[in-house]
């Protein structure tokens, strides 16, 4: 018989014996109050009690010492409290339970995870520890499973690289312009998925998520990047420059980190249909100024790379 317990990612406040205030933490979006209308009496004791775990039969006859004229129905009541992510069976994955509780039941993680194929490119410090993160973020515990593949030449990108991928995480210690377009003309090929994460000297990128057919894809994030610069300083000549070379060491292990925790956040919230974090825009966390900005990224309306892929919008008679 399964054992429950109280969600440990949950905050519960009594504010009565029937009613109990639920969040993740004092500021948290996800906070609501847990009422018993019927006014049994019980609600707040029982979800005391289930701060230990316990059984049906364990509940049951703890219902029948502690309120003997409450008529408890417990195998309902456990479902119901399972079912809203409010008690969980006791020895959980922490990290599988926190997604279940971060996203609501109507995305129901579990379903969208499963069966999901990620694919992390990358020969870096920051590939490593993106594969890492992603391996203890609970979602291969919900059914996601996880490839490690080694970042290609830019003149030759296999396209089993995507294929079967539900997302591509392309993971880099350092800018590789021409690499991110072949990529993006290979997802765009296959109709893939996927996210640049990378460092820029002392900046991480994060994004944004391009999904072929639905959003930007690199090019014009590079387009409109470039776009937003000013003409002054030598920023323009610094991100083109062909003849550059360096930085090789790799970034410090705190920002990457740091960066690739983003990463995990923003993969995951793609997986389960979240629209946030890098949905059409980039997160730039800017080290040197400790600063987070986030980039919108519009669709150009002739984008040399996916445009071709476009429905036409111009009618046909004219
Ligand atoms: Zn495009």
């Amino acid at each position: 018989m399964t054992l429950y317990t109280l969600n440990p990612h949950l905050r519960f406040v009594r504010r009565t014996d029937d009613e109990v205030l639920i969040s993740r933490g004092s500021r948290s979006v996800y906070a609501e109050l847990l009422r018993d209308d019927a006014g049994g009496g019980v609600l707040a004791d029982l979800l005391e009690r289930l701060r230990t775990c316990a059984d049906e039969d364990e509940l049951a006859s703890w219902a029948r010492e502690s309120a003997p004229g409450v008529s408890l129905d417990v195998p309902a009541v456990l479902s119901h409290l399972a079912q809203r992510g409010i008690v969980v069976p006791a020895g959980s994955d922490p990290a599988h339970t926190h997604l279940r509780t971060v996203f609501p039941a109507s995305s129901a993680p579990d379903d969208a995870l499963r069966d999901s194929v990620v694919t992390v490119m990358g020969d870096g410090t920051l590939a490593d520890t993106l594969a890492g993160q992603l391996a203890t973020s609970g979602a291969t515990e919900a059914g996601a499973t996880l490839r490690r593949v080694p970042a290609p030449a830019p003149d030759d990108v296999p396209e089993e690289l995507f294929t079967g991928a539900t997302l591509v995480v392309v993971a880099l210690d350092r800018p590789d312009s021409t690499l991110l377009h072949a990529l993006n003309d290979t997802a765009l090929r296959g109709k893939t998925p996927w996210l640049p994460v990378y460092f820029d000297g002392g900046e991480g990128v994060i994004g944004p998520t391009h999904v072929p057919g639905e959003s930007a894809c690199h090019l014009e994030f590079e387009l409109l990047t470039d776009s937003s610069v000013g003409f002054t300083g030598h920023m323009l000549e610094l991100r083109h420059a062909r003849d550059a070379h360096g930085p090789a060491a790799t970034p410090p292990p705190h920002q990457v980190q740091i960066v690739s925790g983003l990463a995990i956040e923003a993969v995951v919230a793609h997986l389960v249909g979240s629209d946030r974090i890098t949905s059409g825009r980039a997160v730039r966390f800017d080290f040197e100024r400790m600063e987070i900005d986030y980039q919108d990224v519009m669709r150009l309306p002739r984008c040399p790379a996916c445009g071709p892929q476009r429905a036409p919008y111009r009618n046909p008679f004219l």
